[in-house]
């Protein structure tokens, strides 16, 4: 049944913003509905004592594509914020990703042959091609890096051993031989100046949003399509069974203090901290002195936990149970032409943000051309 809109829009977050943003753009009516009280989803930042807070954990974007790189820049401004973490094990602190003053830390070794020399007599550990994340980590970088930075964050992170992990997990992470302690290899990274609850509002302009207001399925007929960035399966009710999702909680912090910690992020590596990672927040907006100045700052730590009904779910849990449900409930999306999923939760697809922008486009392009 035609409704008043073209596109109902379930989630106002960086997916639904992009999606919408095309939609309007050609020509399309468009409502954008999200349950929460505030845009931007698991992006949302907001002003508190004068720093922007990333209330749902670090974003910081990157990308290698030139036009997702062109599009975000054209709703924000984006700073030179280069990510470069540390990893604190046992009360020391290592650098990320796994570089030459990671191996100097560990081993004393100080030109990249050292370094590989002593890479490749561990990595001889694993023979064949690796079949879970621990093979995979031990494959790459060897046992002593795999036990003092791999493992315990990993296991935190997902709830269960890394040999019950599949490989692909720590394939995201680059291991090089220089002194470079860049966490991303792409050519483009920065976070907005004005936060991205800013950009992903200029994305929605002029677009008629509500907030506060959940998808109920009445609202199926209020427009042409729907596109869902919800969760796949609660879209369904779960008929078919509950994906598995991984959660997080947030417990925020102010110190009076000027800087608390000197770098954006520090994650902790031991099994025995409960948290992953230790975010503060004014170093994400290092070039705005206002910011920098302040006598005080905040901070986010980050506890992994395992999604239950209530929480936020935050990353998919892409084994072959939850692939295999999920490739049943996209069957079931399939026989409604009118019903399209995006966005991490509606893919069931650990997307960066960056991700997330492309297979929006890709999206509005295929459906707008039509
Ligand atoms: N990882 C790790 N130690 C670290 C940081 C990352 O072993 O100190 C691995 C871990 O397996 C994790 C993956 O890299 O699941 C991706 O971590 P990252 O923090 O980059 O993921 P994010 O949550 O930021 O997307």
């Amino acid at each position: 049944m035609a409704g008043k809109y073209d596109y109902l829009v379930v989630g106002a977050g960086l997916f639904g913003a992009v999606f919408a943003r095309e939609a309007a753009d050609a020509g399309k009516k468009v409502l954008i509905i999200d349950r929460r009280p505030h845009p931007a989803g698991n992006i949302y930042t907001e002003e508190r004592d004068g720093i922007p807070i990333h209330r749902y954990g670090a974003h910081i974007f990157h990308t290698s594509d030139p036009e997702v790189w062109r599009y975000a820049c054209r709703f924000a401004d984006f700073n030179r914020f280069t990510n470069a973490p540390l990893a604190r094990y046992r009360g020391r602190l290592y650098h990320l990703p796994f570089n030459m003053n990671t191996f100097y830390a560990l081993w004393g070794t100080a030109t990249p042959a050292e370094a590989l020399a002593r890479l490749e007599i561990q990595r001889r550990e694993i023979t064949g091609t690796p079949r879970n994340l621990e093979e995979q980590a031990i494959a790459l970088v060897g046992r002593d890096v795999y036990e003092t930075l791999i493992r315990g964050y990993t296991e935190k992170q997902w709830g269960r051993p890394c040999r019950d992990l599949p490989a692909s997990i720590i394939r995201r992470l680059p291991v090089r031989l220089t002194w470079d302690n860049n966490y991303f290899n792409d050519l483009w990274q920065g976070i907005p100046r004005e936060g991205y609850t800013r950009m992903v509002e200029r994305m929605m302009s002029g677009i008629e949003l509500r907030l506060d207001t959940a998808y109920a399925p009445e609202m199926r007929s209020l427009a042409e399509k729907v596109v869902y960035t919800g969760s796949v399966d609660s879209f369904f009710g779960c008929c078919l069974g509950s994906l598995e999702y991984r959660s997080l909680r947030f417990e925020e912090e102010r110190y009076e203090l000027p800087d608390f910690q000197g770098n954006a992020v520090i994650n902790d590596t031991n099994a025995e901290v409960p948290y992953t990672r230790t975010i503060e927040h004014k170093h994400f907006v290092f070039d705005r002195p206002e910011v920098m100045k302040t006598e005080w700052t905040w901070i986010t730590r980050e506890y992994p936990l395992a999604w239950t009904e209530g929480a936020e779910p935050f990353y998919p849990v892409a084994d072959e149970r939850n692939t295999g449900l999920c490739a049943r409930y996209r069957e079931l999306a399939a026989e409604d032409p009118g019903l399209l999923f995006g966005g991490r939760l509606g893919l069931y697809r650990y997307l960066d943000m960056d991700d997330t922008i492309r297979a929006a486009l890709d999206l509005a392009r295929s459906e707008l051309q039509q």
